[in-house]
């Protein structure tokens, strides 16, 4: 650990903790990943706008990380600033004319408990995605017919000047797991929704279907980073690995899930290494046996 760098972020983060040495496997849903040189727990806009502009004038690597649900992080973890969007900054504020106001780090299931308490509808589709809203708005992120382009109305960002900017829902240029928050790198600092009103039946028993669904058909027994790959151009990743015959297959503690081919599952003792050669493994027998090349959905983070 640098001392110096230690104390000038410190001084940044103000009340946001700064840990040394943090596994990022205890950070992400996969359960795996090495230590973070340094790792901030952000609790306010400030501070991430302190800690950014330390970074860039120390010339100091950072990154972004929500719950982690969609990182894949190496063994060797990351040299340089984690800034982490979670549990300190996750307010979520329901304004009387049922607008939803969400900081970055509050997880999709609390403003979809939210929007059900005051009877809004619209936001079911999302309850079971196990993100915050500030990573949601990076991947577009969308289940069972509803994607975040349909509700957002406005999200405050943080451009790579450092500068506090809203865009509107057309300036996020959502598309298919990506978004004007992708392409800029932009971070986002809090999210607008705006939802129907419906009745809370109507809401429960949308949400229920879909989490029934989803303990029915996903493996959430195992930790994973959800979907491994991208859904190819008229036709799904799982449906493409189990007909190369990979339901199952194995490296190390990493497997292709038997009930869903489609997530690589951490069956309790995989390294970051095992994930990427299985992952490897899987996209070249794919094309062997499809043609088609699978393209990962889930994001590398740090040394492997
Ligand atoms: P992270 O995984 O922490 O980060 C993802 C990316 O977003 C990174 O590039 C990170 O730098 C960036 N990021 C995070 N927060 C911010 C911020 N505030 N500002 C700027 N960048 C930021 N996804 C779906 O779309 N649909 C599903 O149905 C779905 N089901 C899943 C089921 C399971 C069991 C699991 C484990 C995952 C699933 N996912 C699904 C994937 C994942 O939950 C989503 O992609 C989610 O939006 C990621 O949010 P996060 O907060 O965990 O982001």
């Amino acid at each position: 650990m640098n001392f110096d760098i230690y104390k000038e972020l410190k001084e940044a983060a103000g009340k946001s903790e700064v840990l040394t040495q943090e596994m990022l496997s205890g950070h992400t849903t996969f359960r795996v990943g090495g230590p973070a040189d340094y790792f901030v727990a952000a609790k306010d806009a400030q501070a991430v706008q302190n800690v950014i502009a330390l970074c860039i004038s120390k010339q100091i690597p950072y990154y972004i990380l929500g719950n982690g649900s969609n990182i894949l992080a190496g063994d060797g973890g990351y040299r340089g600033v984690i800034l982490q969007f979670g549990k300190e900054m996750s307010e979520v504020e329901v304004l009387e004319d049922g607008t939803i106001r969400a900081q970055a780090g509050a997880l999709l299931s609390k403003i979809a408990n939210a929007a059900y308490e005051k009877a809004l509808g619209g936001f079911e589709f999302a309850a079971g995605i196990p993100g915050t809203i500030g990573g949601a708005m990076v991947m577009n992120a969308g289940a069972y017919g509803g994607e975040m382009k349909d509700v957002v109305t406005s999200v405050k960002v943080l451009t790579k000047e450092n500068e506090i900017r809203v865009l509107i829902n057309k300036e996020m240029e959502f598309g298919y797991r990506t978004s004007a928050v992708a392409k800029n790198g932009y971070i986002v600092l809090e999210v607008e929704l705006k939802l129907h009103e419906a009745s809370q039946e109507e809401i429960k028993e949308k949400m229920d279907d879909l989490k029934n669904r989803r303990i029915t058909k996903q493996p959430l027994e195992f930790p994973s980073a959800g979907s491994t790959f991208k859904r190819p151009e008229g036709n799904f990743a799982g449906k493409l690995i189990e007909e190369a015959g990979l339901r199952g297959f194995g490296v190390g503690g990493a497997q292709v899930s038997e009930k869903h081919c489609g997530f690589v599952i951490n069956r309790g003792k995989a390294t970051a290494k095992d994930v990427t050669e299985l992952m490897n493994e899987v996209i070249k027998r794919v094309k062997e046996n499809s043609g088609i090349e699978l393209e990962p959905e889930v994001k590398r983070l740090g040394e492997f």
